[in-house]
């Protein structure tokens, strides 16, 4: 069957960025499966894989606005050292959680000085063209309550 809205999809994937650096890859372990036509995975990806079936290979390149946006300067903030008191050996690349459980935000420190920390709240994928290679693995109908949940259940 091929790939339309309301099926379960399971593919293995890639991502490389511009340079070939991979950033995710679903190797060695169990395919990654979604439901399609639910903005389960980013929209430029989901929109390439309308259609295919099951065994098609392809290689999908996505730009930043079909993916997770442009890099949006106001979410790059200063916040005095104070904020990260006993968190010892703060380095650039951590990443937290910050605000309640409805309005948390993943933040990463960009850098670290002796009175303020740079956090970065955009995605960490954010600004990039992302690269995929996939290979469809399988698809389905998805059942009456994946479709009522919006997501597969294994
Ligand atoms: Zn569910």
């Amino acid at each position: 069957m091929n790939i339309s809205d309301n099926c379960v999809v399971s593919i293995h994937y890639t991502l490389t960025d511009d340079d070939g650096r991979e950033l995710d890859s679903s190797a060695g372990q169990s395919a990654f499966s979604y439901l399609h036509g639910a903005r389960n995975i980013i929209p430029g990806l989901e929109q390439a894989l309308t259609g295919k079936a099951p065994g098609d290979e392809m290689r999908v390149t996505v730009q930043p606005k079909d993916a997770y946006g442009e890099i949006n300067p106001e979410l790059v903030q200063q916040v005095p050292r104070e904020a990260f008191a006993g968190i010892d050996d703060l380095q650039p690349g951590m990443q937290f959680r910050t605000g309640d459980d409805e309005q948390s935000l993943n933040v990463t420190v960009t850098e670290v000085n002796e009175d303020s920390v740079t956090i970065d709240a955009n995605h960490p994928l954010a600004g990039l063209v992302l690269h995929f290679d996939v290979r469809i693995e399988a698809v389905r109908e998805a059942g009456e309550e994946e479709l009522a949940h919006g997501h597969v259940h294994s």
